[in-house]
């Protein structure tokens, strides 16, 4: 019914790229969502910090009749402490989708071109169409080396997921500062998982003027539910986002959430601790199954069953009330991207992958 109805608007005032395009459609989210040990949008399984629900809390009043801060001041210093840049090199986001959305608004109009690896976050995909903006992938070897980027490419932005999602492997931050070399566009180092990693590309913003990095408190700091993200560029880049974004893009409880979040480094470092440990165990168990595993740097990992039967593993798995993503692209060998989750989650996962068998 509903793609009859924007088919019947379509034909009347829409945009033509906009009645064309599929739209993103994000992991599946059960309205019973506690029934389900749901390992498919890499969410983190444990609470945000007890820090940041007071700091929520003390938000819930009367001070809700006013405006937030345009400018998100103290989210901002809080990340100028955490990450070492001056709050200018640094704008805060309603998830780090809104500032994603804002690079490409500011720097790639209709019929202009952006490019990502594939596969990657199939998102920038779909905000470039909305833009009417020309989309190029570049794909990986088997030793997830990019493919076919021209020694000097002029694109207006590169998306550079590092770490990689779905896959987890990461690139060096030799490759990234040559590649930004190469890009007479902005290159964007997409860092939403790179709390689980080892490396950031933080410090090739101070000495590359085109690179932006984007960073997430979705997965790290426990807060999808909050939507927070943030971005860390030289401050004319941040000019420019600051332009164009809402002016209230961040809700006053989602400053203070942020703030706190920040603020509370411990428990942060704590909670990547455990997943990492998490994440070790599960791959060791995996690879036992016959699970063929990409050593991951994200809170998920990649891994293919041993009969190459993705789609039997998730269906088996959901009727055993667990959600992960699976990938039907015969390239990514039908695999499955499970999100580190608890150990107790994970354990039962194990079970349930036994269970499952190694297929013909
Ligand atoms: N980048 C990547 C690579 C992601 O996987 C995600 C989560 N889907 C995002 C960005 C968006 O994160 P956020 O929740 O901050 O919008």
């Amino acid at each position: 019914h509903l793609s009859f109805a924007l088919k019947g608007v379509a034909m009347i005032a829409l945009r033509e790229n906009i009645a064309e395009m599929a739209g993103y459609v994000p992991g599946f989210q059960p309205l019973d969502v506690d029934s389900y040990i749901k390992l498919n949008t890499n969410e983190n399984p444990y609470p945000p910090s007890p820090k940041v629900l007071e700091a929520i809390a003390r938000e819930v009043g009367e001070g809700l009749r006013r405006y937030p801060d345009a400018a998100s001041r103290l989210a901002r210093e809080e990340a100028a402490k955490v990450y070492g840049f001056d709050p200018s090199w640094i704008i805060m986001a309603n998830g780090s989708d809104e500032v994603l959305n804002n690079l490409i608004r500011a720097c790639a109009g209709e019929g202009e071109e952006i490019a990502f690896i594939n596969p990657s976050y199939s998102y920038y995909g779909t905000l470039a169409e909305v833009q009417g903006a020309r989309v190029r992938t570049f794909g990986l070897t088997e030793n997830f080396e990019p493919e076919g980027i021209p020694e000097h490419y002029d694109g207006k932005l590169f998306f550079l997921t590092n770490p990689n999602a779905p896959l987890g492997f990461t690139y060096s931050q030799r490759y990234i500062a040559d590649l930004a070399g190469r890009l007479s566009g902005i290159l964007v180092v997409d860092e939403a998982y790179v709390d689980f990693a080892e490396e950031s590309s933080l410090e090739l913003v101070r000495s590359f003027d085109n690179v932006v990095v984007t960073r997430t408190f979705s997965k790290s700091y426990s807060l999808a539910g909050m939507r927070l993200g943030l971005a860390i560029a030289r401050p004319e880049v941040i000019a420019a986002l600051n332009k164009i974004r809402d002016h209230y893009n961040l809700d006053r409880l989602a400053q203070a959430a942020a703030a706190a979040a920040l603020a509370d480094q411990p428990y942060f470092l704590e909670c990547v601790r455990k997943i990492k440990e998490t994440r070790a165990w599960f791959t060791r168990e995996l690879e036992q199954l016959g699970y063929q595993v990409i050593p991951s740097s994200g809170n998920f990992v990649f891994a293919s069953p041993p009969d190459r039967n993705g789609t039997r593993i998730y269906q088996g798995l959901y009727d055993r009330k667990i959600l992960v993503r699976h990938f039907t692209d015969p390239k990514l060998a039908h695999g499955l991207r499970i999100s580190i989750g608890s150990r107790e989650e994970m354990e039962r996962t194990v079970m349930a992958l036994r269970e499952l068998g190694p297929g013909r």
